[in-house]
């Protein structure tokens, strides 16, 4: 079965073909700068690829460039739209309406915009990428697959904020937690690795990037998470502050003269090691910046590196204990560097990094020392191969069965 994953942004929409059985990507892409008349489209898998700037004025405009590129021409990955048996849309905010991907329906959809208050870029730019596909593929099923859906089994005690309990009541205001397919699937991998079942494991899935988050897997289940109410929580990033005594918020607003929303973007834009090293958020060169003396570049990444080590500590202690470790994003997969920062010291609690393994090694691996109580993996995470497999699993059944037709109002679970 053929799925075909849509991650639409604001003026973006990426793209993968995937064929769920084999696990292969057949064709890959991106629509950039969507909404503007210098948009862009690139298409193809590594070494076979092109880059062509077509006009794409909307979502709908871009899925028909999607699609022609993906049925036609040089670059074709399938012969017609019969191929392309489902859809896959990732959503960023479920709110409290999705604990698991869901088949798309109005109801749905709806439920989607409702929650588009928590994420207003992001959740009304999937919406435009799901009409778009239901315009130019109206026959073809389609889920919904949604960053926050794995932190609904977080517990009351870890998902409210202590502040007045009105406020949870009137705005919902309570942690979400993002990056939740990432984790999932990080935390199903590192099962399958260690060759165990996820439900006998208490894990620390750890997404180190540009952005940041670290969760408690506990028995197959998230029960706490360092990202909140929006993607801004949780650890230092690349320029997001983190979490930060909330009353410098208004202490700065009060002395700055600031509005929220230049509140908002100093907190989300200009923070984290940007905002320390006054250099870059990129992780690699304020670490060549430090290597050559700038003392705020060190800072900054002694900085990012502690703040992963605290919620790592906190976690262990949240479950009592943990049996493996599991990095991935371009920090946690590719700096040998920032690894051994976070670990230093960790020896006493029994998890102890291999010098040789965490430098060099196949992409997935064990990085943990043989007398290491706790296993420490790396996994590069794959958000759209678990979209895939949301989606087959949702839908598989009716579209292998060729004496039942689709239809959308039939699926109301
Ligand atoms: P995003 O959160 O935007 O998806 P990524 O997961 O791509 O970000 O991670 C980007 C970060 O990974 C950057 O800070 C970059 O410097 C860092 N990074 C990527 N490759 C390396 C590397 N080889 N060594 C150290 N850091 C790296």
């Amino acid at each position: 079965m053929n799925v075909l994953v849509i991650n639409a942004g604001s003026s973006s929409l990426k793209y993968q073909l995937i064929n769920v059985e084999s696990q292969t990507v057949l064709a890959k892409g991106l629509c950039d700068r969507v909404g503007y008349e210098d948009s862009m489209h690139k298409h193809g898998l590594a070494g076979n690829e092109y880059c062509d700037s077509v006009p794409m004025l909307d979502h709908d405009a871009a899925v028909s460039v999607v699609l022609e590129a993906l049925l036609s021409g040089p670059t074709a990955a399938a012969d017609s739209l019969d191929e392309i048996d489902a859809v896959g849309h990732r959503i960023v905010q479920g709110g409290k309406y999705f604990d698991r991907s869901v088949v798309i329906d109005e109801d749905v959809i709806e439920k989607i915009d409702e929650m588009a208050e928590l994420a207003p870029l992001h959740n009304k730019a999937a919406i435009q990428g799901i009409r778009a596909c239901q315009h130019h593929m109206p026959d073809t099923p389609m889920v919904a697959v949604f960053d926050t859906s794995f932190y609904q089994s977080l517990p009351a005690k870890a998902f409210m904020y202590p502040i007045p309990y009105e406020y949870y009541e009137k705005y919902a205001i309570r942690k979400y937690g993002a990056h939740g397919t990432s984790h999932r699937y990080i935390a199903e991998r590192a099962a399958d690795l260690l060759e165990e079942d996820l439900q006998d494991l208490k894990l620390i899935t750890c997404h180190l990037g540009n952005g940041c988050s670290i969760t408690a897997v506990d028995h197959g289940y998230a029960v706490d998470t360092s990202m909140g109410l929006t993607p801004l929580d949780g650890l230092m990033m690349g320029t997001r502050c983190g979490t930060i005594d909330p009353a410098i918020v208004t202490y700065l607003m009060d002395h700055e003269n600031l509005s929220p929303s230049e509140m908002d973007d100093i907190l989300n834009k200009k923070s984290g090691l940007y905002g320390i090293s006054g250099i870059s958020n990129d992780l690699r060169f304020v670490d060549e910046c430090s290597e050559r003396g700038d003392e705020r570049a060190l800072l900054a990444i002694e900085m990012y590196a502690n703040s992963a080590k605290k919620f790592i500590g906190q976690y262990i202690a949240v479950m009592g204990g943990v049996d493996c470790i599991v990095l991935t994003g371009g920090v946690g997969e590719n700096s040998v560097k920032m690894r051994r920062m976070i670990f230093a010291g960790m020896q006493t609690m029994g998890i102890k990094l291999d010098y040789e393994r965490n430098r060099t090694g196949p992409r997935e691996r064990e990085i943990s020392a043989d007398d290491s109580d706790v296993l420490i993996v790396i996994i590069p995470t794959d958000e759209e191969l678990m979209i895939a497999r949301d989606t087959y699993e949702l839908v598989h059944d009716l579209i292998d069965d060729p004496y039942i037709d689709y239809n959308p109002e039939m699926l109301l679970f």
